[in-house]
């Protein structure tokens, strides 16, 4: 580990040199099928040519001149980002724990509108929103926030996917004023809620005057079979958060709002030296571009079918094996126990996994990776997870 470098993070001792598709090599010319995209972000793969194309073309125009003047990129990234979403406004900054700030602050303004004087967001257990003060305080997860505290007021929080719950809140709760929430839990260890679920939740909201705020930073731009997760249950929020996947690496957020949310932020209420310059709107246009002319939504549909059969098939009744689930390419395979130790086991057969939430196995393949590819990820996990489940527990780690 350098020196020079603070110790929030704890690299794998593995750095890599060059991309391309869901192919990355190390810098000893190693070559790794990847099926992680940078958690989330490279979804159209590495060095996809249109976004190269898009990143290098704008570069040798002009890269910033700020958000005192008119930038047209972000304009036409705006109207893309509302066309597909049926919202009516973006605000654009460089990452998701931003665009989460974006949707507190617009939360915040609305209730003080509505002259409630501590407005307050309903947030959910396991989740997870960020890193700043604010979106820490929002996520479900007191690892994330451990020394950090005095957090923020202005949170309550709910158990994912219970709706009665909510009801409660919203009988005993004056001050709410909306709910945030992932469409799918991330980080929180691949949590699908029922089917429905989001649609009762934007029903409560819709009773209640709360703004229904759907953090889709690692669900959206066709990660889960459709452009966001809440299109698969026709639940439209009031706001919607995105970033990771929007510009394939380059940093980019977005807070997307509608209706009386999409009114609450006037000039002076919120902003970002960087946030929609011409660059990041640009590379954000290309990302647009190839998921709909390329049909990357249904491709991540169909592959996550393929995903699911496959591991189901392999996995499913595996002693060791709580369960394998997924919605599109966002997959998930739940172990009895800890199961860290197999990211390394999977470098070293040249497959990039995640693990999260301690023992869930997180496979967030590009969307543009072929079936045999896909046959590749598949069999390489399963005959990793057949093998470790096979130890006894002590000998896991
Ligand atoms: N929201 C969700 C659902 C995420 O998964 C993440 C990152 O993993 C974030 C927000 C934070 O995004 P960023 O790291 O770009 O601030």
């Amino acid at each position: 580990m350098n020196k020079h470098l603070m110790s929030n993070y704890a690299p794998l001792p593995l750095t890599f040199d060059r991309g391309d598709g869901a192919w990355l090599w190390d810098t000893h010319g190693k070559r790794y099928l990847d099926s992680v995209s940078g958690i989330a972000v490279c979804g159209l793969g590495h060095a996809h040519p249109a976004v190269t194309a898009a990143i290098r073309d704008q570069a040798g125009k002009l890269l910033h001149t700020s958000n005192l003047y008119g930038i047209a990129a972000q304009e036409a990234l705006a109207e893309r980002l509302c066309s597909a979403s049926e919202m009516d406004s973006a605000f654009f900054c460089n990452s998701g724990a931003e665009a989460n700030e974006a949707a507190i602050k617009i939360a915040r303004l609305y209730g003080h509108g509505r002259g409630i004087a501590s407005p307050t967001i309903i947030v959910m257990e396991n989740s997870f929103h960020g890193r700043t003060m604010a979106t820490l305080t929002a996520t479900g997860n007191r690892k994330v926030q451990a020394g950090f505290e005095p957090l923020l007021g202005g949170f309550t929080r709910a158990p994912y996917n219970e709706v009665n719950a909510l009801e409660t809140i919203a009988a005993n709760n004056r001050d709410v004023v909306a709910i945030l929430l992932e469409p799918a839990q991330g980080e929180g260890g691949v949590r699908i809620p029922d089917a429905g679920y989001l649609a009762e939740v934007r029903g409560i909201c819709d009773a209640n005057g709360w703004l229904m705020m759907l953090d889709e930073v690692q669900t959206g731009m066709g990660r889960t079979g459709k452009w966001f997760g809440w299109q698969h249950e026709d639940a439209r929020p009031d706001v919607m958060a995105l970033a990771k996947a929007l510009g394939n690496g380059v940093p980019v957020g977005a807070c997307v709002a509608r209706d009386q949310a999409a009114r609450v932020f006037g000039p002076g209420s919120h902003g970002s030296t960087f946030g929609g310059n011409p660059l990041a709107c640009r590379a954000a246009l290309a990302v647009i571009d190839v998921i709909e002319g390329e049909a990357l939504c249904e491709r991540a549909a169909k592959l996550g079918n393929r995903f699911m059969d496959g591991l189901t098939e392999r996995l499913g009744s595996l002693p060791g094996v709580v369960n394998v689930r997924g919605k599109g390419l966002m997959l998930g395979v739940e172990l009895e126990s800890d199961c860290a130790a197999l990211v390394r086991q999977a470098i070293d057969a040249g497959l990039l996994i995640n693990v999260t939430s301690g023992n869930v196995i997180r496979l967030l393949p590009p969307l543009i990776i072929s079936d045999e590819q896909a046959d590749l990820i598949i069999d390489g996990v399963s005959t990793l997870v057949e093998r470790f489940v096979e130890l006894p527990v002590a000998e896991r780690a």
